[in-house]
């Protein structure tokens, strides 16, 4: 999957000839640096990656095998941040999620995988369709909720967001569902506008736990963006999609690292199914090749 990564990991493990070799130790961090950084690993993280993989493995005995079970700790230690995992319920249902990303991060198609992977869980589900920005974006939720039959609350007449999210929360609570998920408006770029639309709408539903969608293959932008809503109006998940056409790898480590809110699900494909619980080991393994 993410050969180059892999295959410079080789090479720089490759470096080291002999136990105790300092000199090659260096050579090995030198090219362990070159390739993360080729990779959309932050410059920050790389740094301290490295740093870290290097006192690792002197400490252990310079050698093939302690330079990459050092890298593989050290990946593993990034990417397991502090927080949930997966999909939490709340003990006073429905569970409430605010979906929030990008325009063209995947945001509408995650809530329909999402719900999906909760149907599939025996949840009662109710998908929200708050994007009054994106023209197509309701109508996409529709046909989205009835392919993976999932109940739908949309307002064709209503103009307000806040108002369509109000009155899918009620219907939620009336009829139990179990988890409601709203799908909020997205930007090319992040707005004043965006940010106070997604705050009116998290005030007024105080949902259990907000998902911000980061598009992969938008590489360091990833990572700058999360950041942003993580400032503005608060994440407590993060769900990266398209991460099957993602030749590089890096952007799990940069965001975990560099925004400090856990991984989630990873989206691996365009249909409903493709929806992962992030599990670092997996994706350790998967960069290590
Ligand atoms: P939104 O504007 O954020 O709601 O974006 P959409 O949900 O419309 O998704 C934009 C495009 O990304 C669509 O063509 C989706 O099929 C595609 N997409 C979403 N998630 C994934 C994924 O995990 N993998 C791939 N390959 N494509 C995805």
């Amino acid at each position: 999957m993410f050969d180059s990564i892999s295959g410079s990991i080789k090479s720089a493990v490759n470096k080291i000839r002999h136990k105790d070799d300092a000199a090659s130790l260096k050579k090995a961090t030198t090219e362990l640096r070159k390739s993360l950084l080729k990779s959309d690993v932050h410059h920050k993280t790389t740094k301290e990656l490295v740093t870290a993989v290097e006192l690792e493995t002197k400490k252990n005995g310079i050698g093939q095998d302690s330079f990459l079970k050092a890298l593989q700790n050290e990946l593993t230690n990034i990417l397991t941040t502090e927080g949930n995992q997966g999909f939490v319920f709340s003990s006073t249902p429905p569970t409430t999620i605010l979906m929030t990303g990008l325009q063209g991060s995947g945001k509408t198609t995650t809530t329909g995988k999402l719900a999906n992977y909760l149907k599939l869980r025996k949840k009662k589900v109710l998908v929200a369709a708050c994007d009054l920005q994106r023209l197509a974006a309701v109508e996409q939720l529709k046909q989205i909720a009835a392919q993976i039959e999932v109940d739908i609350y949309f307002d064709d007449e209503a103009k307000d967001p806040v108002e369509i999210a109000l009155a899918a929360k009620e219907k939620a609570k009336k009829d139990l569902y179990d988890v409601l998920l709203i799908d909020t408006a997205g930007r090319l770029a992040i707005d004043e506008e965006l940010m106070q639309q997604l705050h009116d709408v998290k005030e007024a539903i105080n949902p259990n736990e907000i998902f911000y969608v980061a598009d992969s293959l938008t590489g360091h932008d990833a990572t700058k963006t999360a950041s942003t809503f993580k400032e503005k109006i608060g994440i407590d998940g993060v769900i990266l999609s398209k991460y099957d056409g993602d030749t590089k790898g890096g952007v799990a480590i940069s965001l975990s690292h560099q925004v400090g809110v856990p991984l989630r699900f990873i989206g691996i494909g365009e249909k409903m199914p493709d929806l992962e619980v992030f599990i670092p080991d997996r994706i350790v393994s998967r960069l290590m090749g």
